[in-house]
């Protein structure tokens, strides 16, 4: 273990390289279905398996989407592009090379919001963001001699975004990555499922002593499917760099794998070993010629993003940050919430129902948002209800809300009626309630008289037993108070 002194002498420098790939019904260069989880090898025309003289052709909607990533990052999109080939082999690539993006990338430049810690906000600076193919798959199979590859992968579109070296500790790299995936489900274009490999993240990770002017140097670590991993390997590798520069001893370019469940990484290469990949353009593709008209037609038809629903539900709803982050975690649930607040105008309730009594029962049931069988209008009815004080908050979310799941159909206040927990809240009938309470407790009146107010919990007590607890507390307590200081 490295002391804080010792740590607090230097800054961590994390540049994230992360793929999504792109949730396109075809491959990028051919019609092959782009469907995860089918049988091996089933995906495959002689395109994916790179037969020579065949002719890729772009996959239009790969190049949309990555231009939707581009504008949700404010990145700039460049009008016209081309392909290059990145030399390389490897047993996954049956072509020898890699169709990417390496001189105009789609997306230059841009930036991503995050927040974490206690309300820590900055911007993530993108470096670009651009497009190319996946390559397959290669399999091991423990204690067989040969592996496997499946190519039902190779040639799945990906967007890879590289960000410069400006993130300072793992837990802005988690925030990154969550606010990554947020957008990509936002505007549908990939599942973002870690475990699946729809969304990987490369981490380039050096440590610099604070006033050094130069970075130092950079291992990358790979293979990391979770945010989690992201973020404990990133840990690992800020102490391992650190005691080793602090042993005076001299950090290796090299790429690195973490293995979450040992806590340890291990060298898979260093950057001497590496390809030169020897780019040169793609001559089986044409340029693309991203025009004004395209380029306007998709923004006009991007969807909200998550940022945007944050400061929406701030800046309209008068929710907190930490609300707002909630409640735009998931799409479903940000829609769901903007949806509800068209309904109601007590949003603070709304928020308060959504991510206490609703979210409870989601999380019992096993259920998403969008499975919830009853609707805004109804939800609405019962804030209106509480406001009303037609209904105590308790039996709102202990009675009436389980009943209206189970009965979505039925309007709120019918269901308070029949479950019998409409309150009385007018105090003439509250009234001889209340005498009958004092007058069958002298010695605590007096008691209260003299100065314990305390007691009037007790008194209270009493007034909810005898009315089953169907009056409005806020009148009832009114009421006793005056009566009690007669
Ligand atoms: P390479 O030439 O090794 O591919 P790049 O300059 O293209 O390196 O950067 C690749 C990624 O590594 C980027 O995300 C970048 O932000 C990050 N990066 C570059 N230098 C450093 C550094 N010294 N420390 C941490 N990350 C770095
Ligand atoms: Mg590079």
């Amino acid at each position: 273990m490295i002391s804080p002194e010792v740590k607090e002498k230097y800054q961590l420098v994390v540049g994230l390289e992360v793929h999504a790939q792109l949730h396109t019904e075809s491959k990028i260069f051919s019609g092959d279905s782009n469907s995860f989880g089918d049988a091996p090898n089933t995906n495959v025309s002689v395109i994916s398996l790179g037969h020579p003289g065949v002719m890729p052709k772009l996959n239009k909607k790969a190049v949309e989407y990555a231009i939707r990533m581009g504008l949700a990052c404010d990145c700039k999109i460049s009008e016209y592009q081309f392909f290059d080939r990145k030399n390389y082999f490897y047993p996954d690539l049956p072509k020898g090379y890699q169709v990417t993006q390496d001189k105009t990338p789609i997306c230059v430049g841009g930036k991503v919001p995050v927040y974490y810690g206690d309300n820590i906000h900055s911007e993530v600076i993108l470096n670009r963001i651009h497009l190319e193919e996946d390559a397959g798959k290669s399999i091991h199979v423990e204690g067989k001699k040969n592996s496997l590859i499946d190519l039902n992968r190779a040639g799945v579109p990906l967007i890879e975004i590289v960000t410069e070296p400006v993130i300072h500790s793992a837990e802005e790299a988690g925030a990154f990555l969550a606010e990554v995936r947020r957008i990509v489900r936002y505007l549908g274009i990939c599942d973002g499922n870690m475990e699946e490999g729809s969304l990987r993240c490369d981490a380039n990770v050096s440590v610099k002593l604070k006033d050094a002017k130069e970075l130092g140097k950079k291992v990358e670590l790979k293979n990391m499917n979770s945010i989690k991993s992201v973020i404990r390997a990133i840990e690992h590798e800020t102490e391992r760099q650190i005691d080793l520069i602090e042993d005076g001893e001299e950090i290796l370019s090299e790429t690195r794998t973490f293995d979450i469940n040992t806590g340890r990484s291990s060298g898979m290469r260093t950057k001497e070993e590496l390809n030169d990949y020897r780019y040169f353009p793609e001559p089986d593709l044409s340029p693309i010629h991203v025009t004004d008209a395209w380029l306007h037609e998709i923004a006009d038809t991007q969807p909200t993003l998550p940022s945007e629903f944050r400061r929406k539900f701030q800046e309209d709803y008068g929710l907190s940050l930490y609300d707002a982050e909630v409640l735009t975690d998931k799409k479903e649930m940000a829609y769901f919430f903007d949806s509800f607040c068209e309904k109601t105008a007590n949003y603070k309730a709304a928020a308060n129902w959504t991510m206490g009594p609703i979210k409870s029962y989601l999380n019992e049931h096993g259920k998403e948002i969008d499975e919830l069988e009853i609707g805004v209008v109804r939800l609405a009815e019962i804030i209106q209800l509480v406001d009303d004080n037609l209904v105590s908050f308790s039996a709102a979310s202990q009675q009436l809300l389980p009943y209206l799941f189970e009965h979505p159909h039925v309007p709120a206040k019918d269901a308070a009626k029949s479950l019998n927990i409409i309150q009385e809240s007018d105090s003439g009938s509250i009234q001889p309630i209340i005498d009958q309470v004092i007058e069958e407790n002298p010695d605590k009146v007096k008691a209260y008289r003299n100065g314990k107010k305390g007691l009037i919990g007790m008194f209270m007590g009493e007034v909810m037993k005898k009315t089953q607890g169907k009056v409005d507390p806020k009148v009832a307590k009114k009421l006793l108070q005056d009566s009690l200081e007669l």
